[in-house]
């Protein structure tokens, strides 16, 4: 694992040790006010062995923007991310050599000020990095899609609030909603805020829907970015993705060139998404993270009410299919697309 500690002095120097327990205050600021920030990235092996990560600048970019968040002391992000590059190069053998796998890294920073005064952390901090080999969660041909349970008593997020930012603070009271939706047989959440039942996130994942439009083309819609949605790395390639489609820049499988994936970031509401199901015009629901890369989602459930979705053979739809393979092409190094697979050696 990867520690740097932070003192009044400063941030001192970084050290690459063998997993263990952390020794810390237990009036740390982290046990009671929850200053603690975290990323999610994965590793890849190349064709040539090497050890990859996938845009990790903006993991990197965005762990800072939690920090500041947080008043956790700020960090130079390329300095950051060259010590996690060290470390994956290091840890490279616990890579799994398997198509779909990865090695997860989970860079974290805690507050550590040893008083239970209630104030900033910006004075004592530990940044730490640990690694976990991790297969696929949805695997191709085999994979059923998602239910989603949509409860209109809870909110993850909120204007004004922190779901843009990966906060712990964040995820401890979702786990309630989530221990419901498996109780009553969903994967995950349906995430929505206010009466109009908008739609935010798909468990830990952002939530894409593609539409029919009269003269064969679609369009992609993700809710727009308005503080209740987290940022995903994942979100944004996927965006970037369909627009060099749409552009001429790259063919994606299975989708002919002349059919535009027209991109937008918009408000979606749950009742629009029932509108488009029962007319016809809904024609896929995805989600999509690091974790999963994509995933296809089945149905909703809402009370009583299970809204169900157009199925497809393998679970996904033309689109998400399309973009879940650039994707992981792009991740394992396979295709090289605008410097987004970048290798640690
Ligand atoms: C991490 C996360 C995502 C996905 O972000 P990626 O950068 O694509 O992994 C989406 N929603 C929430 C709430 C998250 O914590």
């Amino acid at each position: 694992m990867l520690m740097v500690d932070y003192d009044p002095s400063g941030w001192n120097a970084p050290e690459i040790k063998p997993f263990g327990p952390l020794s810390l205050d237990p009036t740390s600021s982290c046990f009671h006010y929850c200053p603690c920030v975290f990323e999610g990235m994965k590793a890849y092996l190349g064709p040539d062995g090497k050890p990859r990560l996938f845009r990790p600048e903006l993991n990197m970019a965005r762990l800072l923007r939690s920090a500041v968040r947080a008043t956790l002391p700020a960090f130079d992000p390329a300095a950051a991310l060259e010590l996690v590059k060290r470390l994956v190069a290091q840890e490279a053998r616990w890579i799994p050599n398997k198509p779909y796998h990865g090695l997860y890294i989970r860079p974290t920073i805690i507050g550590t000020r040893p008083n239970v005064g209630v104030m900033p952390t910006d004075d004592y901090a530990l940044f730490f990095t640990v690694c976990v080999p991790a297969g696929p969660m949805f695997k191709p041909g085999s994979s059923t899609p998602l239910a989603l349970l949509a409860m209109e008593d809870r909110v993850r997020a909120w204007p004004g609030g922190t779901g843009a930012y990966k906060l712990g603070a964040n995820y401890a009271p979702a786990f309630e909603s989530q221990k419901e939706a498996a109780s009553r047989g969903y994967n995950q959440n349906l995430w929505m805020i206010g009466k109009n039942q908008q739609i935010c996130e798909a468990g830990i994942m952002n939530f894409l829907v593609v539409l029919k439009r009269e003269d064969g083309s679609v369009d992609l819609l993700t809710p727009e970015l308005d503080g209740t949605i987290l940022p995903g790395v994942t979100r944004q390639s996927i965006l970037e993705l369909a627009r060099a489609h749409t552009e001429g820049r790259t063919e994606l499988d299975g989708i002919l060139p002349s059919t535009k994936i027209h991109t937008r970031e918009t408000l979606i509401t749950l009742p629009e998404v029932r509108e488009w199901n029962a007319q016809g015009k809904l024609l896929e629901v995805f989600a999509c993270g690091t974790a999963a890369v994509v995933v296809p989602i089945g149905r909703i459930g809402i009370n009583d009410e299970d809204i169900v979705f157009p199925k497809y053979e393998e679970g996904y739809g033309p689109v998400a299919k399309a973009l879940w393979q650039r994707l992981v092409a792009i991740q394992e190094g396979r295709i090289e697309w605008e410097g987004w697979s970048v290798p640690c050696l």
